[in-house]
């Protein structure tokens, strides 16, 4: 080495060319050690020492002038020539699968075996002559001319390593360009297009004698891919872009985002999950159930999970609502998704909340007035339908009960007794007693009827001292018989009245459906005929069946009893 450092060189064109590309180059190591980081940075750095080393030995293989010095130069080449593929497959692996943690030292030691081996093989060339066979000599006898290589077999040992690396580089690049979509896609695309580059170069050379100033172009285009791909990766900045992006949205975001570790450690936290946790340092770590506020509810709601839905978490201290979603953070293995942690987006929904409440609310009081509204539109429909001094019905409803119980008559075939019922000398007991007597006697008298009823009859009020009778399924002699035992006990017990006991009786006409009339009104005509009949009679008796005409008891005592 010492006598190649001592021997002849020339300064010419290609060698300050071959100077100047290393020189690029090693700007650009140092470039991108001050850049951002990106996956694989170290590995890329020490690329571009690879190509460094390649280059330097190429340009002092250019400038050296004794062929036994070019040949040495040549040889110690070897590190950069094995060892720039081999970390170009690292760094695009570790690249293209994100790998951030950098490689051990260990495998620093693993990769670098065969560079240094390469270069050992190489430089006791001398002694074997299986690297560079013994054609190996001058273009031409001019001084400097290039170096004709004679490829031994070592020689193309060490290249079949080198495309085994180059095209495992090939096979990572494309493989993530298909697996990937739209500007992602494009970016490996051209990653591929500029792995490509060494490739063209190097099969131009070994194939078709193809040089750059009578020298292998491989490490040039090394240098011009290292470009290539330092642009792709800091310039377009597409992987920086997309991870800063997110991190900012998570740090802006006003609903609190926490990521946790399988153990169920919070491993990551937004702003706002600090802030409504009280938060602010010695947090990384902590187990979630041991977040203050809101951890112990966090942490049931993962021990219990609803599948598919949404669970809300309450804060009583602030009366705030979340709505926790909850999303398995995975990486693809071999055996199926691997789950590395949790990420808990708790969405802010208070609002929504309080308003879903007063609605609710709302809806309760409308539900409570529309009740209130129903149960008094009942109490005015039966105040309409029902006479307010005695509370029987009164005409109003007559024709819709009627009109029911005939419908169901002639269905089942069964009579309807109808009875018009009168009280007597009314008046006489009015002008005795006075008119609220009078209310109180035709109070108890709607009591009387009404006590005496079956559930299926009716009785309604249908003028000032008059009652009408309805008894469905009842037979004429049946009717008859209840009629005169209403007229009989009304006859035989005295009313209470606010001025003590009174005797009142009464007069009825009956009619029978469907003997007598078909129609209300032809059998209240009979009715009130038979009426008629009993007040002429001389009152207090039941008068209209043609079987029967009964005269009830007699007053058990004077018309009052004070
Ligand atoms: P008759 O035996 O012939 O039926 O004689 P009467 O006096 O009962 O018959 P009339 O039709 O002459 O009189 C009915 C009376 O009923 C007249 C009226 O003052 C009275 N009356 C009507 N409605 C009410 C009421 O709501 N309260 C009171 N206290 N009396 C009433
Ligand atoms: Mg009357
Ligand atoms: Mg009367």
């Amino acid at each position: 080495m010492n006598a190649c450092l001592a021997s002849d060189w020339f300064m010419g064109g290609p060698v300050v060319f071959t100077a100047l590309v290393g020189l690029g180059v090693m700007l650009m190591a140092l470039w991108v050690s001050r850049q951002r980081y990106f996956p694989g940075r170290e590995i890329f750095i020490v690329l571009h020492l690879g190509i460094l080393w390649w280059l330097t030995a190429a340009g002092l293989e250019l400038a050296a002038q004794a062929p036994d010095c070019k040949v040495f130069w040549a040889s110690m080449a070897w590190p950069g020539i094995v060892g720039v593929p081999t970390f170009w497959a690292v760094f695009l692996w570790q690249y293209v699968n994100s790998i951030r943690e950098p490689l051990s030292l260990r495998g620093y030691l693993a990769l670098t075996i065969a560079p240094l081996l390469a270069s050992c093989l190489a430089l006791s060339n001398p002694w074997h002559q299986l690297f560079y066979g013994p054609g190996t000599m001058p273009v031409d006898g001019a001084p400097g001319s290039p170096i004709r290589y004679d490829h031994g077999l070592l020689f193309n040992i060490v290249a079949v390593y080198v495309y085994v690396f180059m095209l495992f580089c090939l096979a990572v690049v494309t493989r993530a360009a298909l697996a990937s979509q739209g500007l992602h896609r494009r970016h490996y695309l051209a990653f591929v297009l500029v792995t490509c580059v060494p490739w063209v170069a190097n099969f131009a050379y070994v194939g078709y004698g193809w040089t750059l100033f009578g020298f292998d172009p491989t490490p040039f285009s090394f240098a011009f891919t290292l470009v290539a791909f330092a642009f792709l990766i800091l310039g377009v900045r597409l992987f920086d872009l997309l991870p800063v992006a997110r991190h900012l949205l998570l740090e802006e975001l006003p609903d609190p985002v926490l990521v946790i570790d399988p153990r169920q450690r919070v491993i990551d936290a937004n702003p706002a999950a600090l802030e409504l946790a009280g938060l602010c340092s010695e947090w990384q770590g902590r187990p979630l159930a041991d977040w203050p506020v809101y951890g112990d509810d966090l942490a049931l709601m993962l021990r219990t999970p609803e599948s598919g839905k949404e669970q809300l978490l309450a804060l009583a201290s602030s009366s705030r609502y979340f709505e926790v979603r909850c999303r398995d953070i995975e990486r693809a293995t071999r055996n199926g998704p691997f789950v590395l942690g949790q990420i808990l987006y708790l969405r802010d929904v208070s609002e929504r909340h309080c308003s879903e409440l007063k609605l609710a609310e709302a809806l309760a009081t409308s539900e409570e007035r529309l009740r209130t509204i129903t149960r008094l539109h009942e109490q005015m429909q039966e105040q309409a339908l029902c006479d307010p001094l005695t509370g029987l019905y009164n005409r109003r409803y007559l024709n819709d009960f009627f009109s029911r119980e005939l419908a169901r008559s002639q269905r089942e075939q069964t009579p309807i007794a109808l009875a018009l019922i009168d009280l007597d000398h009314f008046k006489q007991l009015n002008d005795r007693y006075g008119h609220l007597v009078g209310d109180d006697v035709l109070k108890a008298v709607a009591g009387h009827l009404s006590h005496n009823l079956r559930s299926s009859d009716a009785v309604f009020r249908i003028g000032g001292e008059e009652f009408l009778l309805i008894l469905p399924g009842a037979t004429g002699d049946e009717a008859y018989a209840r009629l005169d035992g209403l007229c009989g006990s009304l006859a035989g017990s005295p009313l209470p009245t606010r001025d003590g006991p009174v005797s009142v009786t009464l007069s009825a006409g009956m009619a029978v459906w469907p003997t007598q009339g078909q129609a209300l009104e032809e059998l209240m005509q009979v009715a009130d005929a038979a009426l008629y009949e009993a007040k002429r009679n001389g009152r207090n008796q039941v008068r209209g069946w043609p079987s029967l005409s009964l005269r009830c008891a007699e007053p058990s005592a004077p018309a009052s009893v004070r």
